[in-house]
């Protein structure tokens, strides 16, 4: 059952990159979405996919995402494994990253995972 002291409202913002995306504002390429998630094409991608699978609710980190959308952020997970299915690389591996704050490089802050694939991956990431 519904929590009725939650809201159901998707919050977004408009200044923010990622939520003018969800809302279709700019343009990008969808590979899969649901009711929770949006997972698009990274425009600058560092791997043969890179794909970012974002909650389209805007929160600003992964841990803000955790705590304040528990739900989104297991949604976030099923939507990597389909991602993955989908772009052939649930076999062959990839990884998923997320960038929190400045020491990761965390550029556009609404909570993304990235998926890399298609290529060996070296360890330990830059
Ligand atoms: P991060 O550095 O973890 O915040 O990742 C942000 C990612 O968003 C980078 O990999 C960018 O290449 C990517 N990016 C920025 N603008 C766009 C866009 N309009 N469409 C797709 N990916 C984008």
């Amino acid at each position: 059952m519904t929590d009725p002291t939650r809201s159901t409202e998707r919050s977004t913002d408009p200044d923010c990159l990622f939520c003018k995306i969800v809302a279709g504002q700019i343009p990008a390429t969808v590979v899969h979405e649901d009711e929770a998630t949006v997972a698009f094409r990274d425009l600058e991608p560092q791997a043969p996919t890179h794909v970012l699978v974002i909650p389209r609710h805007h929160v600003r980190t992964a841990a803000a995402l955790a705590a304040e959308r528990p739900e989104d952020a297991a949604a976030l997970l099923a939507a990597v494994a389909r991602v993955a299915e989908q772009e052939g690389i649930a076999e062959s591996g990839y990884r998923t990253v997320f960038n929190t704050g400045a020491d990761a490089q965390q550029s556009v802050f609404h909570a993304h995972l990235h998926v890399l694939g298609g290529r060996a991956m070296t360890w330990p990431p830059g």
